[in-house]
């Protein structure tokens, strides 16, 4: 990636940098290689940069939202409301009713009590929650612990063998319209064995529901591909082709059924880097550190689940040497890299923390009173 680093001496750090072109050729890579009757509704959750949002609801994807905050920040971009679908374990009635209101395309629905929450919500406002059952396929996709959502024992979804007796409930309600079956497995998956086992556990449910009488319209595979984070210069588009011919092998979907994606990481990660500023270089007893202006308020990832971003100086090359660079922030946890090989860096440099696009600035914090990073696109330099 080229980094336009004179304008970046002139900001105040850290900040995030979004490559447009890099976004643009991502959005462009997915959207070519999808099937009619295919669609991708970008998971917010991954970036609600306003600039990067715009950018992805001007390439006519939809959206993933999974809290009235973001369904909000979908309509302020720009996503069409009948592009929107909702998802979470905990809607609040708030949010319902922002939802119904705005006629948004789908609620992805995660239990039975929330159900009946939409449907007494709906009767009430005198409209028709169209739902998705979201199902646990209990599905272990191989990534970090933190982040596989479709096993048996987490949070999310509704088990297989409860979906014939949720599908009868919801027929009898009046103001739920069943538009179709959800699934999502986890994050950060780059093993397509993982989507291939997810689409034969769909095959079998989808015929245990038509030996009901039981079809849908729409199935929502929901997201999870994972990006390169050891080379983002080597792969900077991830492996779409890949991942969307496992569902085309694998998948059987019955006449007319629409095929519904949520990808947030796999779109916005590799386009995004934090840059953050050398603040000291100090010899310890048995190791050295680089201490950097940015911390884990603002790329949390390394703390929270052992994420390892690749670190770049941008102001040299060479000589190599080996340091612990940290933040500044008063936690242990504050780490971004261990032993890690890089130019030898000095006070002042800039480094950038590579593939930070996803789950970067949205999940900063302000603890220790620090303001937010801001985030700048190409064009806005
Ligand atoms: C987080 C999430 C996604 C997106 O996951 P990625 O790994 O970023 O693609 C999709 N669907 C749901 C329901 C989610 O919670």
């Amino acid at each position: 990636m080229e980094f336009p680093i004179d304008r970046f001496r002139e900001l105040q750090t850290p900040f995030y940098y979004y490559d447009t072109a890099l976004l643009g050729q991502t959005l462009q890579t997915a959207q070519s290689l999808l099937m009619p009757d295919w669609h991708i509704h970008y998971a917010v959750k991954a970036c609600t940069n306003p600039g990067v949002m715009h950018r992805i609801a001007e390439a006519g994807l939809g959206a993933d939202c999974v809290s009235g905050g973001e369904i909000r920040a979908a309509l302020a971009a720009g996503f069409p409301s009948e592009s929107i679908v909702f998802a979470g374990v905990g809607k609040s009635d708030w949010e319902i009713e922002l939802a119904l209101g705005s006629d948004i395309f789908c609620f992805n629905v995660e239990s039975i009590p929330e159900l009946e929450v939409i449907q007494e919500i709906a009767q009430r406002m005198g409209r028709t929650a169209r739902v998705a059952f979201r199902i646990n396929p209990n599905v272990g996709a191989h990534t970090h612990e933190n982040i596989t959502t479709g096993r048996a024992e987490n949070k999310f979804g509704i088990a297989m063998e409860d979906m014939v007796g949720v599908v009868r409930l919801a027929r009898t309600m009046a103001n739920v319209e069943c538009i179709g079956l959800h699934f999502h497995i986890g994050s950060q998956i780059l093993d397509m064995e993982d989507f291939a086992t997810l689409s034969l556990r769909i095959n079998e449910l989808q015929e245990v529901l038509a030996s009901y009488g039981f079809s849908f319209p729409h199935v929502n595979v929901g997201g999870g591909l994972g990006i390169d984070y050891e080379h983002p210069d080597l792969s900077p588009i991830p492996n779409f082709k890949d991942y969307f011919d496992t569902f085309k092998r694998y998948l059987r979907l019955h006449k007319g059924q629409q095929l519904h994606f949520e990808l947030g990481r796999s779109l916005v990660g590799q386009c995004g880097t934090l840059v953050t500023k050398v603040l000291y270089v100090k010899q310890g007893n048995a190791r050295q550190f680089v201490i950097t202006d940015a911390g884990m308020t603002d790329l949390i990832r390394p703390a929270l689940y052992d994420a390892q971003h690749k670190i770049e100086n941008l102001m040299r090359q060479s000589p190599l040497a080996t340091y612990d660079v940290v933040g500044p922030i008063c936690e242990s946890s504050d780490v971004f890299a261990r032993d890690y090989r890089m130019a030898e860096t000095r006070r002042g440099d800039l480094l950038a923390l590579r593939s930070s696009g996803a789950y970067g600035e949205i999940m900063a914090s302000q603890y220790n009173c620090r303001p937010l990073p801001k985030g700048y696109l190409t064009e806005q330099l």
